[in-house]
């Protein structure tokens, strides 16, 4: 059993939530379909009730179609619909975009107002200067800081990039758009739209721990937990009422050592530099592309400001891991979140959000 003062950064890190299916004993449990999808590079699981196996296959085709068009159209680095529009960018042109890769960009936007430019998908540069745009974890030594300096202080944004019917341009050309701090989320949120589509009224749907629900479970709520990769022990359990997405960000799974130092993959756009105070923010929400973007922006605010931003982009639940394993949110996630007993963590509630 983990014992608080064993609570290393490291294994506070692995938070992240995975699903629980806890069976309904009294009853005949209602007929529940899985499968198996990949996005983005992350392991999809897919749970449906109350529907026929046929109806899940037609869905799961869909989507498996759908999401290898994401992976392609909005790819950061590969070459594809954003890159062509990140050169366009860096040449000072406009471009014409796809009605797929449109609502994307708006998204972007208002996300990045919300979170006062916490959440910002302009800084794809900075993002690709620190190694971050490979498929591998980055290797060697640190990247020139003086560039990263100076490209911070080009101060990409999303402010930067106007919208003209299907034609897009940046009055800055250090904008480079980045959008695997919320793509899950888009992803995941079509998702539910498909499975509506076909009438499909109770899924989970799990990309490496981040969830959207749609329905109340049918004969049994949707459970998440909160856990330990490590031992896969959970930390915390999550009941979530009906339509809640819940989603993690944090250092734990992407980041580079240097030297024994952790660079995690999430930048605060104001300096370039990676941050460093906070391990992990869980938001509930109900949209997947909304807790997506406030997780990311939640880790970015840190123990300091993560209040302001979670207020300021209207979520009602949040809860922050630190890397001295203190435990910070607001009163009603205290009042759903059920921690492990014996893990003592310290807790700091806030005022409410
Ligand atoms: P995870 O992939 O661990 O779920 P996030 O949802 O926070 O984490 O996404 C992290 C990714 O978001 C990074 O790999 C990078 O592509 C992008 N990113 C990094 N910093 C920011 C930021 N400040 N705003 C928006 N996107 C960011
Ligand atoms: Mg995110």
């Amino acid at each position: 059993m983990l014992r608080p003062t064993r609570l290393s950064v490291q294994t506070l890190a692995f938070i992240a939530a995975t699903a629980l299916t806890l069976a309904a004993c009294d009853q005949k449990p209602m007929a529940e379909h899985t499968a198996n999808l990949f996005v983005f590079g992350t392991k999809v699981e897919i749970t449906v009730r109350g529907k026929d196996a046929a109806t899940m296959e037609i869905a799961t085709a869909q989507l498996s179609e759908e999401f290898a068009r994401m992976h392609k159209d909005w790819h950061a680095w590969k070459p594809g619909e954003l890159t062509d529009l990140n050169a366009a960018f860096a040449a000072g042109k406009s471009k014409s975009v796809t009605p797929f890769l449109k609502p994307l960009i708006i998204q972007a936007q208002t996300l990045y107002a919300l979170s006062d430019g916490l959440f910002n998908p302009a800084i794809g540069g900075l993002i690709g200067a620190w190694g971050f745009h490979a498929d591998e974890k980055p290797k060697g030594g640190l990247p020139d800081l003086a560039a990263i300096r100076a490209l911070a202080a080009r101060k990409p944004a999303m402010t930067d990039v106007t919208i003209d019917g299907d034609t897009v341009s940046s009055t800055n050309a250090s904008v480079q758009l980045d959008f695997g701090g919320f793509a899950k989320g888009v992803a995941l949120d079509r998702a539910e739209q498909v499975f509506k589509a076909l009438k499909i009224e109770n899924a989970l749907i799990n990309a490496g721990g981040d969830i959207n629900t749609l329905g109340d479970g049918g004969d049994h709520p949707w459970t998440v937990g909160i856990r330990h990769p490590k031992s896969w022990g959970l930390i915390a359990t999550l009941g979530l009422k009906p339509d809640e997405d819940v989603y993690t960000s944090g250092n734990y799974e992407r980041f580079r050592e240097i030297d024994g130092v952790r660079y995690a993959h999430i930048l605060n756009p104001r300096t370039g530099m990676p941050v460093d105070h906070i391990v992990s923010a869980t938001v509930i929400a109900d949209s997947g592309a909304l807790a997506d973007g406030a997780a990311t922006a939640l880790t970015v605010a840190g123990p300091q400001d993560w209040h302001r931003i979670a207020l300021k982009m209207g979520i009602k639940y949040a809860v922050l891991v630190d890397d001295a394993g203190t435990v910070y949110l607001n009163p009603a996630m205290k009042a759903r979140i059920t921690f492990d007993p014996d893990l003592h963590l310290k807790i700091v509630e806030s005022p409410p959000l």
